[in-house]
């Protein structure tokens, strides 16, 4: 019998000036960008949490860490692809992944079918397994003030 086990994700990162924007793995079109050690790919690293959590295998901080300058400006799909590894490695494969985005702007909708390819070609899975959903929280706290972007992930796993 198949074992199935699910995961969750939340992260937040800055937005600035002068930084390129990278969302869902495609790099936006934006005054301000998102602010990390790495590319700082929200969207990449809720998912990474997520299946790393669905497997027990612990957080994104601790397979790569930000203190380690190997991983300085790292594209995040490289991460998102030895994560696959690791999930894979352990006995793993994944059912489908649901995800919201919270950003007041730019518009992340006309992007979503971008991403949702991008994704399923880094992580070998089905577009179709891939939910990416966005919202703006109406002005409101740091998201709403443009000061920061967050994301939210769930995963769905199953043992092969
Ligand atoms: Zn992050």
């Amino acid at each position: 019998m198949n074992k199935f086990r699910i995961g969750f994700g939340y992260d937040v990162h800055q937005l600035k000036e002068g930084y390129d924007f990278w969302l869902g793995g495609i790099k936006l079109e934006h005054e301000k960008g998102a602010v990390g050690h790495s590319d700082a790919d929200v969207l990449i690293h809720v998912i990474c949490d997520a299946l790393l959590g669905a497997a027990n295998l612990r957080d994104i901080g601790y397979h790569f860490s930000d203190q380690d300058p190997k991983f300085k400006g790292i594209d995040s799909k490289i991460l998102l692809s030895e994560v696959m590894l690791l999930i894979r490695e352990a006995g793993f494969e994944v059912g489908n992944l649901d995800t919201t985005i919270c950003l007041q702007l730019p518009k992340v909708n006309p992007h979503i079918p971008t991403m949702k390819t991008c994704l399923a070609e880094v992580m070998n899975i089905s577009e179709n397994d891939i939910s990416i959903k966005a919202t703006t929280t109406e002005k409101l706290g740091f998201v709403g003030r443009q000061e920061g972007v967050s994301a939210y992930c769930t995963a769905l796993i199953y043992s092969v």
